[in-house]
């Protein structure tokens, strides 16, 4: 690696971004970009179809109730998100920022949301300005992130596009990594470059469930992108462009957000 990019990818691991919410439809690219910004941030990527995957793999109640909703298409209800989300949150690892990706879904999981940061994350944390002295609580428990807001970032993805990405989508059991056998297929036909192992196709990117996730999209998930637009929280992204570019743009957006918002000293753009 270039000496300044280790630099710039230093610097950029040791600042707070802050909670990044990722929305856009099945196979606008989440998991894709989620994974370029852990690499750059290091925050962790917080996938609630990978959590409930695996609740199902482990074969847990949970897991037993979400699976044949999963496989239909629909989404979870609700009040069985919030425990799994709520506990992911309140992992050590979250305190600089994390990305959440499939949630929020629906515009009360939003809510839910709104009131578990303010809540559980920014009145519990120490706050470090310098004219705060440092309470009981500050003492008890220091850390140094910033009580920094969501940066909502919407991917925007043409229907034809969607239905490609969702066909052609494999994975690898193994290292995780994410191909498309029309956009980034493998070297080796089915087989992962890294690790070798057979990919596997999702249970729910079948043609006739897509069709069932892409419109409970339109009715349960647009409203969360009107909630948070209503807020002016929302930036739209173009993904329908190669990763690389889409990349730079969520890089971008996170990087003033960041700078803009999750500056200790910054008053005005803290969730009070
Ligand atoms: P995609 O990557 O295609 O957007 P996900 O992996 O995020 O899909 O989700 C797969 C399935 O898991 C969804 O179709 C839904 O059944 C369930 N799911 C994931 N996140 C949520 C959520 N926030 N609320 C309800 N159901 C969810
Ligand atoms: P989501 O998590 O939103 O459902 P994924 O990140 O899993 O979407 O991407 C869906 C599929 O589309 C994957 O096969 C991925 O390799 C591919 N993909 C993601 N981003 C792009 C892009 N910008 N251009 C072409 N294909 C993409």
């Amino acid at each position: 690696m270039a000496k300044e990019t280790a630099v710039s990818t230093a610097n950029e691991t040791a600042r707070n971004i802050g909670p990044v919410i990722l929305l856009g439809p099945p196979g606008a690219g989440k998991g894709t970009q989620s994974k370029q910004i852990v690499d750059r941030y290091g925050v962790p990527q917080i996938s609630t179809g990978d959590l409930l995957r695996d609740h199902v793999a482990r074969g847990t109640e949970l897991g037993l109730e979400a699976k044949a909703i999963m496989a239909r298409g629909e989404l979870v209800p609700d009040g069985l998100m919030y425990g799994i989300v709520a506990s992911r949150l309140r992992e050590a690892d979250c305190q600089r920022g994390f990305i959440l990706d499939g949630f929020p879904r629906t515009a009360a999981q939003a809510g839910w949301l709104d009131a578990f940061l303010k809540k559980e994350i920014f009145d519990k944390r120490p706050d470090k300005r310098p004219d705060k002295r440092p309470d009981k609580r500050s003492e008890e428990k220091s850390d140094d992130s910033a009580k920094c807001p969501p940066v909502v970032i919407q991917l925007l993805v043409d229907y034809t596009q969607l239905l490609l990405r969702l066909t052609g989508r494999r994975s690898c059991p193994t290292c995780g990594r994410l191909y498309n056998i029309h956009f980034q297929p493998p070297l080796v036909d089915e087989l992962c470059d890294v690790d070798g192992s057979k990919l596997l196709i999702r249970d729910d990117d079948r043609e006739e469930v897509i069709t069932s996730r892409l419109a409970a999209y339109e009715t349960q998930t647009r409203p969360v992108a009107d909630y948070y637009r209503a807020q002016r929280r929302l930036i739209a992204v173009n993904a329908d462009r190669p990763v690389d570019e889409v990349t730079a743009q969520i890089f971008g957006v996170i990087d003033r957000h960041s700078q803009n918002e999750c500056d200790p000293m910054n008053d005005e753009a803290r969730i009070k």
